[in-house]
């Protein structure tokens, strides 16, 4: 297992849509493997393959949750299904969310509240579960990856033009920016 750098707002993986997962093979268990170990050096709540370079539909979570699901997994070309996303103004105290290819920032975000999750296993077997509050947002910003979207490109005008701001600042608009879990220092301070 192997921990992979992680690719920064800017790389083009991070902006275009990924690739479906076709082969359930040796590879794919061996990114898997690479995510997990990846994710939990980076206390990351999830990661998404393109997070590492990687342009395939797959992400991994690792998060406590109330809704029956194991704690840590991954989730293979997954369809989400959504429940209403209130047009109320986020809360900057507990609707704030971060990401580790945006290190160190967060920003409020409404999202919805439930969704429904399916996709497939490492297996290659059918999963679907539901997932709710805070595991629900997991959900929706790993699968927002997958789609070419970071968290950042959902945040309301206020908000959006202060990440805007941060990326110019940091110099993030470009391709070559990454960190590396357990080497570079922690941007969530974790
Ligand atoms: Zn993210």
């Amino acid at each position: 297992m192997t921990i992979r750098p992680i690719v920064i707002h800017g790389n083009p993986v991070l902006h275009r849509p990924a690739q479906p997962v076709t082969q359930f093979d040796a590879e794919l268990k061996t990114l898997i493997e690479d995510m997990y170990e990846t994710q939990e050096a980076s206390h990351g709540v999830g990661l998404a393959a393109p997070q590492i370079g990687v342009g395939l539909r797959l992400f991994t979570y690792s998060f406590e949750n109330e809704d029956g699901v194991p704690p840590v997994g991954v989730v293979i070309n997954p369809l989400l299904t959504l429940g209403k996303i209130s047009t109320q103004d986020p809360e900057p105290e507990t609707e704030d969310e971060g990401c580790l290819s945006f290190p160190g920032y967060s920003f409020p975000l409404k999202r919805a509240e439930w969704v429904k999750v399916s996709g497939w296993d490492a297996e290659g077997k059918p999963l679907q579960f539901e997932a709710t509050g805070w595991f629900a947002r997991v959900m929706q910003h790993e699968a927002d990856h997958l789609d070419g979207k970071l968290y950042i490109n959902r945040l309301n005008k206020k908000w959006g033009a202060k990440a805007k701001k941060v990326a110019k600042r940091e110099d993030w608009t470009h391709e070559g920016h990454q960190w590396t879990p357990g080497v570079d220092p922690d941007p969530f301070g974790h």
